[in-house]
């Protein structure tokens, strides 16, 4: 009998096809009554498929007392609660490597959309402000410039890679001391005091929530941009706003938010600060390719009892 795979969110639609030609699969986020439906199928369910915004939660899983492996979409897994997936002997696997470019071009674009005004100007010419008021006010070069990478792990790392390309230093914040070429910083806020840009590149988990908080975003300082590419919760969204709004930071470029998809106004209000609707691996390359490892796991460990990228 095929295994039976319960599908949290949607995935790439040709991985899609892949599952059900291997599995019987339960798309639970079209279900009418999630609930109902989760309680129909709890018993047959041996395989799992989370997303960022469809997770799984301890109560999932123990709903579920022959789940065997959840095959997660994406490289943060924090959406899905590891702790007690592993403590019923749940195995979990991510979807690290194939994002990593696509992620770190967009900490790239952000930090250039803030610091040349590349969204401001695209304003200025559409609604005729140019023609009225002549040129618009100047950015800011990023030559010479420094950024502080929270996390160099492999999205900083990449980051760090172009940043370089655009003449700036690199320093990096981390829980280690990564012996590489870029200096490390063991104190965040003594990070944050030199960098010019402080990019946030590291996973959320309980000891990154709201690591950068009103004290970090002080030590930004009133030059200072801040960028988030990691999860929102890893920003404290209130100290930020008010960072901002007080001109005690320069500015900021967001992929992520601490409520996605429900962005606070105040920061759609604000002209120095450039957003996303976190878009980081969004580019049909990586999605293709992250969706496939979601499907290679799932067929490696039902034939074979392994799996690619565990967590
Ligand atoms: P990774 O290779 O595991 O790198 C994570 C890095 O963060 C590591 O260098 C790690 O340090 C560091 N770190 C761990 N705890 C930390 C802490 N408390 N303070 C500072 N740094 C800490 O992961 P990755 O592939 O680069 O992905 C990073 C995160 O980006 C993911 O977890 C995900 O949430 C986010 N992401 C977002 C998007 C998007 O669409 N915006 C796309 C992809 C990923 P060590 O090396 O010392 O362990």
């Amino acid at each position: 009998m095929a295994q039976e795979v319960l599908v949290m969110g949607p995935i790439p639609a040709a991985q899609l096809e892949q599952l059900e030609q291997n599995y019987r699969i339960h798309k639970l986020w079209q279900a009418e009554n999630p609930e109902a439906k989760l309680n129909e199928v709890r018993n047959n369910i041996t395989g799992m498929v989370s997303t960022a915004f469809f997770g799984v939660t301890a109560k999932i899983i123990r709903a579920l007392p022959n789940l065997e492996i959840i095959s997660h979409f994406g490289v943060g897994y924090d959406s899905v609660d590891v702790k007690v997936a592993k403590e019923q002997g749940i195995i979990v696997t991510n979807t690290p490597d194939v994002l990593t470019d696509d992620t770190a071009d967009i900490g790239i674009a952000l930090t250039l959309a803030v610091f040349r005004r590349t969204v401001e100007g695209d304003i200025y010419v559409r609604s005729g402000q140019w023609i009225k008021k002549g040129p618009m006010p100047l950015g800011r070069s990023l030559r010479g410039k420094t950024m502080g990478i929270v996390g160099l792990g492999r999205i900083g790392q990449a980051i760090a890679k172009r940043a370089e390309a655009f003449g700036l230093n690199i320093i990096y914040h981390g829980p280690r001391d990564k012996k590489v070429s870029y200096p490390f910083v063991a104190s965040l806020e003594e990070m944050a005091a030199k960098s010019d840009i402080l990019m946030v590149a590291c996973p959320y988990s309980a000891d990154t929530h709201h690591l950068v908080d009103a004290k970090v975003l002080k030590a930004l300082g009133r030059d200072g941009v801040l960028v988030n590419i990691a999860r929102g919760k890893i920003v404290d969204e209130k100290a930020l706003i008010d960072a901002l709004e007080a001109g005690l930071i320069a500015g900021a470029g967001l992929d992520v938010f601490e409520k996605e998809p429900d962005v606070p106004s105040a920061l759609c209000r604000l002209d120095n600060v450039v957003l996303q609707p976190h878009v980081g691996s969004a580019t049909h390359e990586p999605r293709g390719a992250m969706a496939q490892l979601v499907v290679d796991n799932l067929l490696l460990y039902f034939e074979k009892a392994e799996v690619l990228t565990p967590v």
